[in-house]
C-alpha cells in the first residue's frame, strides 16, 4: 500500500505512468473510440501518429513514406504561428501552472485574464474596449451574436434578430455560427432546415487587389437596406474567407459594409479568428480597410496554438446598450472562462509576436510562397494560384483526392491538409526560407497528385 497523499507534505509521486501504446494499438483504439474532425465513426482514414513537435516540425511515432519528421504547413489549423515547443510559451505555461491552472471567473478575477484583455484592447481597433474571453472560436461567435441580438432587444427593437453575411464564409460549427456559414458549399448543408434563417448576399468578387465591382456594392447596400428592420448585425470574415474556400476579396467591401451599417442602424461583426495576429500582412485584416467593427472575434493564433481560447471584443456603445436593457447583463459564462493558463500563454504569444518584426517575417514567407508556388499555375487541373500575407493557395478545377494529395506532401516531408478543391498552406511565421520552399514543393506535388 502506498502512503496516503498528505496535501502540503511534498509532491505526490502519483500512480506509475501507464505503459505507452504502440502505434498500431493507438490506431486501433483511435478507430474504435475517438471522433476526429468531420469524421465518421468508426474512423476510416489512417491518421498519422504524432509523438512530439518542435519548431516547425512534427515528429511521427514511426516513419511514413520514409519520413519521420514533417514540416508543418498548416500551423495546426492556422494557430501555431510561433511553431511548437517554443521556450517563451513553455515558460509562460510552466510559470502559470505553478501558481494556478484554473479558477472560476464568476466573482473572482486574476492577472492573466486582466492582462490579456487589456492587451487585446490596446492592439485592436480603438473603439473596441470590452472583452469576453471564450473557450473557442465558435463560442466567441455565439457570444458576438448574443451581444448583437441583446443590444437591439435592450434598445426596444427585438425584431432586429437576423444576421446578414455573404456566401462562401465559415464561422464555426456550433449553432449560430453554422447558420452564417456558406449555405451550400459548407459542411452544414445538412442542417439548413433546422438553423435560424439568415440573409445571404452573393460571395464577394475575387481578388484582394481587384477594383471594387459597383454592381456588387449596390447589391450589398440594397440587401442591407431591404432587411434593415430585422437585421441585428452583418457578420463577415474580413479580406480572407478561410475554411469556406480560402478566397480573398477587396478591403473596399468592408468600407461599404461599415457605411451601410452606420446608415441603416445595423451592427457590424468581423470574425478575425483566422485572419488575426498578422496572417494577412496586417495585425488584423480590418487594418487593410481602415475600418473598425462594432464587435470582433479573435481565436486560433491567440494562444500561439497552445490551448483553446478565443475572445469577443465590443465597443462601449454595444456594452452600454446591453446594460440599459431590462436584463442588463450579458447572459453567458462558460465554466473555463478566462482560463489563467491559456490567458498567460496568450499574453506571452502576443508579446512574442509584437516584439519581433512580424510584418517582415510574414512578408518574407509571402514572397517565398509567391516564388515557390508560381510553377503550380502551369500544372494540369490547376485553376488558380494566390498568395496573401503568409497564406498560399492552389485551387484545382476538381475535388482534390485528399489521401493522394496528403501522401504526396508527406513524401516531400511536409504536413498539409487539403480540402474540397484546395491545396493550401499557412506556415508558422518562424518557418525558414528552405522550409518554405520545401512546403511549396509539397503543395505542387499534392496539387499534381491530388
Ligand atoms: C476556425 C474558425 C472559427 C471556429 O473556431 P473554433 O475554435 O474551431 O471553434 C470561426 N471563424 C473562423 C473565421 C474560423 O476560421
Amino acid at each position: 500500500m502506498p502512503e496516503p497523499y498528505v496535501p502540503g507534505a511534498g509532491p505526490d509521486p502519483g500512480p506509475a505512468a501507464p505503459k505507452p501504446y504502440s502505434p498500431d494499438e493507438l490506431r486501433a483504439l483511435d478507430r474504435a473510440h475517438v471522433w476526429h474532425p468531420y469524421g465518421p465513426m468508426p474512423g476510416r482514414q489512417e491518421p498519422l501518429v504524432v509523438e512530439s513537435a518542435s519548431g516547425v516540425r512534427l515528429r511521427l511515432a514511426e516513419p511514413v513514406e520514409g519520413r519521420r519528421e514533417l514540416v508543418d504547413g498548416m500551423s495546426s489549423w492556422w494557430s501555431a504561428v510561433h511553431g511548437y515547443n517554443h521556450p517563451v510559451l513553455n515558460e509562460a505555461a510552466r510559470g502559470q501552472l505553478d501558481r494556478m491552472s484554473h479558477v472560476m471567473f464568476g466573482g473572482l478575477t486574476h492577472e492573466p485574464a486582466v492582462r490579456l484583455a487589456t492587451r487585446l484592447v490596446e492592439i485592436t481597433p480603438e473603439p473596441l474596449q470590452h472583452v469576453f474571453l471564450a473557450d473557442s472560436g465558435s463560442v466567441s461567435v455565439e457570444v458576438a451574436v448574443k451581444m448583437c441580438l441583446q443590444y437591439w432587444r435592450s434598445a426596444g427593437r427585438p425584431d432586429k434578430r437576423r444576421l446578414l453575411t455573404w456566401r462562401g464564409g465559415y464561422h464555426g460549427d456550433t449553432w449560430q455560427p453554422m447558420s452564417v456559414c456558406d449555405p451550400e458549399g459548407g459542411m452544414h448543408e445538412l442542417w439548413s432546415g433546422s438553423l435560424p434563417r439568415q440573409v445571404f448576399a452573393d460571395a464577394p468578387p475575387d481578388g484582394f487587389d481587384a477594383e471594387p465591382d459597383p454592381a456588387y456594392v449596390t447589391h450589398l447596400r440594397q440587401l442591407i437596406a431591404h432587411h434593415a428592420d430585422e437585421l441585428a448585425a452583418v457578420i463577415v470574415e474580413p479580406v480572407v474567407q478561410g475554411a469556406g474556400g480560402m478566397r480573398f476579396h477587396s478591403p473596399a467591401y468592408l468600407r461599404v459594409l461599415r457605411e451601410a451599417c452606420d446608415e441603416l442602424d445595423v451592427l457590424l461583426v468581423f470574425d478575425e479568428i483566422a485572419t488575426g495576429f498578422g496572417r494577412t500582412g496586417k495585425l488584423f485584416a480590418a487594418g487593410h480597410a481602415g475600418v473598425s467593427p462594432d464587435v470582433m472575434c479573435v481565436g486560433k493564433a491567440l494562444t500561439g496554438g497552445y490551448l483553446t481560447m478565443a475572445a469577443t471584443l465590443c465597443t462601449s456603445r454595444v456594452a452600454q446598450g446591453i446594460s440599459r436593457g431590462e436584463v442588463p447583463v450579458l447572459a453567458h459564462g462558460p465554466t473555463f472562462m478566462g482560463n489563467p493558463l491559456a490567458a498567460s500563454i496568450a499574453s506571452a504569444s502576443v508579446d512574442l509576436l509584437l516584439g519581433q518584426d512580424w510584418e517582415g517575417e510574414v512578408a518574407r514567407i509571402g514572397a517565398g510562397l509567391r516564388a515557390g508556388l508560381a510553377p503550380a499555375s502551369e500544372l494540369p487541373g490547376v485553376a488558380d494560384v494566390r498568395v496573401l500575407g503568409a497564406i498560399g493557395v492552389v485551387q484545382l478545377d476538381h475535388e482534390v483526392d485528399m489521401a493522394a494529395a496528403t501522401r504526396a506532401a508527406v513524401r516531400e516531408g511536409v504536413w498539409l491538409r487539403p480540402f474540397r478543391d484546395l491545396v493550401y498552406t499557412m506556415p508558422p511565421y518562424v518557418t525558414g526560407d528552405d522550409d518554405v520552399q520545401r512546403i511549396c514543393r509539397a503543395v505542387c506535388a499534392a496539387a499534381r497528385e491530388g
